[in-house]
């Protein structure tokens, strides 16, 4: 595993955990971005090309995340080497021998991310108790296929629609990736009235000026199919779902598909981050200059793990819910009115924001210098 990392800065990491049992094949890391907040939640992902730098820049922006929401919760993350799809039995063995060898760090609880699912924290849960994403079975909240996410990004976009004299009802939206963020997405904003004009997956995508039947596209799915296989509407290939004209366009798959190659191709008025870190930071300065609003991912796509906070306090799925709607709505009125007023992006507003309320938090510390 590539180890190099020359990052770091007085928000973290404070920790950084190697750990390697060559017996079993197991090599994984865990960074604890910073804690002031209390006990870090973040993903485990289990990836063949997992390194050191990716693991401490996901494990800051779950600070960020974390601390944007208002959450008890500092930032952490973990990566395990090895193909997820590898037989179970090996796979519950490396991240029960990972979990066991992270038992002792009481400020890290363990959720899933790509590579892993509610089995997999249930194996984290019996290793050490401290995992969030559980089976329903154990006090879980099935936040993907309730739309945690989805439920997140459609209020944000509520909140910040009138920004952009926008109104949902007819509103034209596009989505790349549909799957259990874009798709749930597509349901709360199909039923304030928004037309769902293209879509996409892995297989390419599909368009409808007029809107395509949201019903077929979720039965597809729901089968298992590809939302290419639409019987009306024009077949989109590559990314040409970029260049589809609509008022909200939706990244909802892949990190880094919009940049300054083809950030001039879209044609849309807001732009919501439902994928994390979807648009380069060049791209998204480009979409300011032109006008575009793009709802930053740790604020639009916190849906998720505000959901696992609340599970983790034994919380209501209903709860969890309302907590999402008030605390993303809060949050993208903040820091759209601060980056009005200061005359900045939405992304410098809200990572002011962000920032300030950790070092807040590291200042209540007794270890604080500030
Ligand atoms: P998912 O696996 O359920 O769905 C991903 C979808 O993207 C699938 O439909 C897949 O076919 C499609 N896809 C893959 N490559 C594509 C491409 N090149 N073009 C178009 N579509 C493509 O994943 P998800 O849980 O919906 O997560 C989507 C993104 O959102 C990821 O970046 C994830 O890290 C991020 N995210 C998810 C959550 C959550 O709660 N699930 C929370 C925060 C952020």
């Amino acid at each position: 595993m590539d180890l190099t990392y020359t990052g770091g800065d007085h928000l973290g990491p404070t920790r950084i955990i190697q750990v390697r049992e060559p017996g079993i094949g197991l090599e994984g890391l865990l960074v604890i971005d910073n804690v002031a907040a209390g006990p870090a939640i973040g993903g485990l992902r289990m990836a063949a090309d997992v390194s050191l730098a990716e693991c401490a820049r996901l494990a800051r922006a779950m600070t960020l995340k974390n601390a944007a929401a208002s959450l008890a919760h500092g930032g952490a993350k973990s990566v395990l080497v090895g193909d997820p799809k590898m037989p179970a039995a090996n796979k519950e063995r490396l991240i029960r021998g990972f979990a066991t060898a992270l038992r002792d760090c009481r400020d890290y609880i363990v959720g899933p991310d790509m590579g892993t699912d509610e089995n997999c924290m249930a194996w984290v849960q019996d290793e050490t108790g401290r995992a969030v994403g559980l089976p329903a079975e154990l006090g879980g909240i099935p936040l993907d296929q309730l739309g945690a996410t989805g439920w997140g990004l459609f209020q944000a976009i509520r909140e910040a629609a009138a920004d952009c004299e926008l109104d949902l009802d007819g509103a034209r939206v596009a989505i790349q990736g549909f799957g259990a963020v874009g798709r749930h997405a597509a349901r709360f904003l199909a039923a304030e009235g928004a037309r769902i004009v293209a879509v996409s997956d892995s297989q390419g995508g599909i368009a409808d000026p007029a809107g395509l039947d949201l019903e077929h596209l979720l039965a597809l799915k729901r089968d298992g199919r590809s939302v290419t296989e639409m019987t009306r509407g024009t077949r989109l290939s590559g990314d040409a779902i970029i260049d589809v004209e609509c008022d909200i366009w939706i990244p909802a798959a892949r990190p880094d598909v919009i940049d300054e190659h083809n950030v001039d191709r879209l044609r849309t008025r807001l732009l919501a981050e439902g994928a994390n870190i979807p648009v380069t930071d060049a791209a998204e300065a480009r979409l300011h200059e032109r006008g575009i609003l793009a709802l930053p991912d740790f604020i639009a796509n916190a849906g998720g793990v505000i959901c696992a906070a609340m599970e983790y306090r034994h919380l209501s799925q209903s709860a969890a819910f309302d907590a999402i709607r008030d605390k993303i709505r809060s949050n993208v009125r903040t820091m759209l009115d601060s980056a009005g007023s200061a005359g900045i992006s939405p992304r410098q507003a809200a990572l002011r924001l962000a920032a300030t309320r950790v070092e807040r938090a590291m200042r209540l510390k007794r270890w604080s210098l500030y």
